[in-house]
């Protein structure tokens, strides 16, 4: 048999570098829990960053996926198929929204979300030819292509991958004045995240979304939010939109749409913005096929029928409340936000790097990752059970208390 530190050296001898993962090799996985080459068992408090919200493995997700697997996989869309119709129904259904445009990984669909915002601002606003402007975050995440991190802040993710796509301009988040001030006659949306998850857990002020949401609509722009990890229940409301009674205009949406298994990702808007596209417009091979609507289409009845927002509300609170009263005493933990069980432990700056912590936390059998240095974002499967929580806290109190 392969050991954990075999399969470590060949991953890293044949694969590029993009990733620092902590050393533990993972073979199997149930729920909250997961488990090693050799067998142990560990607590997942990440959950591919938000995309298996419905836990590892679910049986009803994995039953649809052997089915369908066993049926038909990939037609391509030159051909209609007998699950996305059905998968984009629900969707739309499940978030308020008239059309979807299917695409795989999250950030082909914030590609796809960008180019139907531009569409529409040429079509709709008349945004004379390429001058169409799309204001985003500082700090924000939506990916890794070329034209995604030709708006990100972090150097790192653009060094060396020059020239970069121009239309973007960046603001602080959470300061609605600045999008005001932003807007132009050819700004055509706001992109955001309505809790900046990558960038450490980072929740606006309340009342930020409500107020973007009146500042678009009185400048006729179009307000797009990329829920890839703050939706599908993560936050403790389906969206998390809802938790300010607003409406998007467009929604991404990606991760856990599909509970891990495939990369399925959408976009989500009203008839008058996706029923632009023509035929030929824009498209992908994978993108809608078979197979990953039949698991979106699991995936999505896991988190209604599991009533997993209510739960991540719930437990997030627990938590959460429980973090808070480590923050108060011990000299590591300097603040905790976060909404659901979408949360993030800052650290004080004597504590050092956030890294030694996940690794000490590793040994202790709880897996966690660092988000920038000096931050540990703790997000496990939402079906999590409260005893495990509290398992998990004894951990966290070991090695941050
Ligand atoms: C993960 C993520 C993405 C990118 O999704 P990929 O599937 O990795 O391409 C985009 N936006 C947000 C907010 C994310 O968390």
């Amino acid at each position: 048999m392969t050991t954990s530190k075999e399969h470590i050296e060949i991953t890293e001898k044949y694969g590029a570098h993009n990733y620092h993962p902590l050393p533990v090799v993972l073979a199997r996985g149930q729920g909250a829990w997961v488990w090693d080459a050799e067998g142990k068992k560990y607590l997942d408090f990440l959950s591919a960053y938000s995309a298996v919200n419905q836990g590892h493995c679910h049986p009803r997700i994995v039953a649809a996926l052997k089915e369908q697997a066993d049926r038909i996989t990939l037609t391509s869309r030159a051909f209609f198929n007998d699950q996305l119709g059905l998968f984009l129904k629900e969707a739309c259904e499940l978030a308020g929204m008239e059309m979807a445009l299917p695409m795989n990984t999250g950030a082909e669909a914030v590609e796809t979300a960008i180019k139907t915002v531009r569409k529409w601002g040429y079509r709709i606003k008349k945004v004379p030819a390429d001058q169409a402007e799309i204001i985003c975050c500082c700090d924000n995440f939506h990916g890794r292509t070329l034209t995604v991190v030709s708006f990100s802040s972090e150097p790192q993710y653009r060094e060396d991958f020059g020239p970069f796509t121009p239309g973007f301009k960046l603001i602080p988040f959470g300061d609605a004045a600045a999008l005001e001030r932003a807007i132009t006659k050819n700004t055509v949306a706001f992109l955001v995240e309505p809790i900046q998850g990558e960038a450490g857990v980072v929740v606006p002020p309340d009342g930020y979304l409500k107020q973007v949401r009146d500042i678009c609509t009185r400048h006729n722009v179009l307000l797009c939010l990329d829920e890839i990890q703050t939706g599908l229940a993560r936050t403790g409301k389906m969206f998390c939109f809802e938790h300010e009674g607003i409406r998007p205009d467009m929604l991404v949406v990606g991760k856990a749409i599909s509970g891990g298994m495939l990369p399925v990702s959408l976009v989500l808007s009203s008839r008058e913005i996706l029923g632009l596209y023509r035929p030929g417009d824009h498209g992908s091979t994978f993108g809608g096929c078979p197979i990953g609507a039949a698991v979106g289409r699991a995936a999505i009845r896991v988190l209604v029928e599991e009533k997993l927002a209510e739960r991540a509300r719930e437990l997030g609170e627990y938590f959460m409340g429980k973090l808070r009263s480590l923050a108060g005493k011990n000299k590591k933990i300097e603040s905790v936000r976060g909404k659901g069980l979408l949360i993030g432990a800052l650290l004080t700056p004597s504590a050092g790097k956030a890294r030694p912590f996940c690794e000490k936390l590793m040994q202790q059998g709880l897996l966690c990752k660092e988000t920038h240095e000096r931050i540990i974002r703790f997000a496990p499967p939402l079906v999590i059970e409260r005893a495990d929580l509290d398992w998990a806290f004894d951990r966290v109190k070991a090695v941050l208390g």
